[in-house]
């Protein structure tokens, strides 16, 4: 009888247990805007080289092109053959189009809603432009790429693309159809992302109205970013600008987000990578001998090269 009571009152204590929410670390504003190439006119949200790198891992780099009206033009727009190594390359074309070669021999058009998910492993070299279709057209142009670190045993993994147009990633409907959860990576609730990961991530857009509200259940000792894309949000009584990143304590299992406007809310977890970062340029390694190493095979040809 006292073995049964105590596994009751065990259970009582574990239902009546309040979920705890992640603390709000900081709210970054958005930096100056730089070119990268010509066709992506970018804020720098985070990066691996900030004071807060332990709360942002394994993400390691967000370049926002905020929407830009660009010109019909018969020029390229973009960046040319370049290559990576030791990470991931994530791409997002909001609006407008990406078309992207490399030296695998793939290459094709990220169109609008679409991701491109590329592990660049032990090397690629590919280019990255606006498509040729949306350049004759001109329009307006939003796009992000997000650089997710790879730990020390996957950095030298071969290449992999995944690509998805927007009608692959499930959404989910909340507080009566006035949030849209679009799942890109993870999962929400039973809703399941067809992205594969190298290390636990769940990522979400959130677009949701004015007024409307989600709470958000993610793993306790993950580390979880809200990048603020347009309209404004708040999260306990900070708010969040539109281009605002929120910065959260790895400690807590959900976090309220409420929409004081309109609002597109990108929303970044995954499980740190606690793991030295050597990273120059293009290659992000975990010893400064490492990224030398990915100089010499680049220049040697070792990543491969694109055919013209
Ligand atoms: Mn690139």
């Amino acid at each position: 009888m006292d073995g049964l009571f105590e596994i009751k009152h065990g259970y009582q204590l574990k239902e009546v247990m309040p979920t705890q929410e992640k603390q709000i670390l900081k709210v970054i504003a958005p930096r100056e805007k730089h070119w990268v190439g010509n066709g992506f006119f970018v804020s720098s949200i985070f990066s691996m080289h900030s004071e807060d790198y332990k709360n942002i891992s394994p993400f390691i780099l967000l370049d926002h092109a905020a929407p830009k009206y660009f010109p019909p033009t018969e020029q390229k727009l973009g960046v040319g053959e370049h290559p990576h190594r030791g990470f991931e390359t994530v791409t997002f074309a909001i609006k407008g189009e990406v078309e992207h070669r490399d030296s695998g021999g793939g290459g094709g058009t990220i169109t609008t809603g679409g991701v491109q998910w590329m592990t660049a492993g032990s090397g690629v070299v590919h280019d990255e432009f606006h498509s040729r279709e949306f350049s004759e057209k001109g329009g307006d142009f939003e796009m992000i790429q997000l650089w997710v670190n790879l730990p020390a045993k996957f950095k030298m993994n071969p290449p992999r693309y995944q690509s998805f147009s927007e009608a692959d990633f499930p959404v989910i409907d909340q507080d009566h159809d006035r949030i849209k959860i679009k799942v890109i990576a993870g999962s929400f609730g039973s809703t399941v992302s067809p992205v594969k990961t190298y290390t636990p991530i769940t990522m979400y857009e959130v677009n949701g109205l004015a007024n409307s509200e989600l709470e958000i259940p993610l793993s306790e000792g993950s580390n979880t970013l809200v990048v603020q894309l347009s309209g404004k949000s708040s999260i306990g009584n900070q708010p969040i600008l539109r281009g605002n990143l929120g910065i959260f304590s790895r400690t807590g299992s959900s976090i309220l987000l409420k929409m004081e406007e309109e609002s597109k809310v990108l929303i970044l977890n995954g499980e740190p990578i606690d793991e030295p970062i050597a990273a120059y340029g293009p290659f992000v390694m975990n010893t400064q001998k490492e990224v030398m190493e990915a100089f010499r095979d680049f220049q040697e040809g070792k990543m491969g090269n694109l055919v013209v």
